[in-house]
């Protein structure tokens, strides 16, 4: 039987290692903050921005609201981004996305200081992974490594292969794996006999956003299968890209939808949170 990796359990881990460590800093008299900006009332922004807040409460960090109207001008948000950057209160700003159409989500993700992007969207922390130096990882797929190392599940030297290449997963995973020591390889959209190339996976990520697309066909026996998807299905109900029902006896561990990757979002936000009080402090005494 294939081993369920438990993003609740590890999730909920880290959430209380990063709880711990914000309470040492409190004692040292430090507060740790993120500036959280929501432009619009998108409904899932919403449950998200809701979902981050609440996580900040759990951890002890202070979260700053700051929720704009729709009409919010783009320079009106650079603006605010730019008194964000400059208070020294603030150690992490968060910009929800999607942003409304009138405004250009890469300016405005690169007018955040890379210092406090805790995201890891901005250009220079993209540079940063993609070179191997000390930066913001993107908390989907930090979050994913750390489901394979607390699974010790070993990385190195093993064939992982991306299913996608988005900037905020397909591409920092394959990044990530690459750092790991895996052997990676990305195929997408255009890609030809992707099944040939899956079957070799001893690793295989899929972030794709099409309802249970991955059946057994895409599968290596014993591989170790991680679903990044999160769609419903036609009975509305939460699943991920891979048809989690004919992949699961052929893998040796799997993650499921709900309660795999989903969780390790969020913890690693928080872990990023408390990073950028590390990182402003690197950059201050530099
Ligand atoms: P995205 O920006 O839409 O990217 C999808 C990628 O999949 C693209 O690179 C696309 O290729 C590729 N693709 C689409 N159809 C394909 C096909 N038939 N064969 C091979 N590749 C195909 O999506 P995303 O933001 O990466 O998100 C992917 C999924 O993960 C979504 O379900 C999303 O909701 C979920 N997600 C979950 C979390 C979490 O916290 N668990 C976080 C982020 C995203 P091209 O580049 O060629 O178009």
């Amino acid at each position: 039987m294939a081993l369920l990796i438990d993003g609740k359990r590890i999730s909920a881990e880290i959430k209380d290692e990063t709880k711990a460590k914000v309470a040492e800093l409190k004692e040292q008299g430090v507060e740790i903050s993120l500036a959280v900006v929501q432009v619009g009332d998108n409904p899932a922004s919403c449950v998200y921005v809701r979902n981050k807040k609440k996580a900040c409460e759990y951890v002890g960090i202070k979260s700053v609201s700051h929720e704009l109207p729709e009409e919010t001008t783009e320079e009106e948000l650079l603006n605010l981004i730019e008194e964000l950057n400059n208070d020294d209160t603030i150690n992490g700003i968060l910009v929800q996305l999607p942003l409304p159409k009138h405004m250009d989500e890469n300016k405005v993700i690169d007018a955040i200081s890379p210092y406090k992007d805790v995201d890891g969207f901005h250009l220079m922390n993209v540079g940063a992974l993609s070179t191997g130096q000390k930066g913001f990882v993107s908390c989907t797929p930090y979050g994913i490594i750390q489901l394979l190392k607390r699974s010790n599940i070993e990385i190195a030297g093993k064939h992982c292969v991306v299913i996608g290449r988005s900037n905020i997963v397909g591409k920092p995973m394959s990044m990530l794996l690459l750092r790991e020591n895996g052997t990676v390889t990305v195929v997408h959209s255009k890609t030809q006999n992707m099944k040939e190339i899956t079957k070799q996976a001893d690793i295989l990520v899929v972030a794709i956003g099409k309802p249970k697309f991955v059946d057994d066909t895409f599968i290596k026996e014993g591989a170790v299968v991680i679903d990044v998807g999160i769609n419903r299905d036609e009975d509305n109900k939460i699943c991920g890209d891979v048809d989690f029902e004919k992949v699961e006896p052929k893998t040796s561990a799997i993650t499921p939808v709900p309660g795999g990757v989903g969780p390790m979002t969020i913890a690693m936000l928080m872990n990023n949170c408390l990073e950028s009080y590390y990182l402003c402090k690197a950059k201050t005494t530099k």
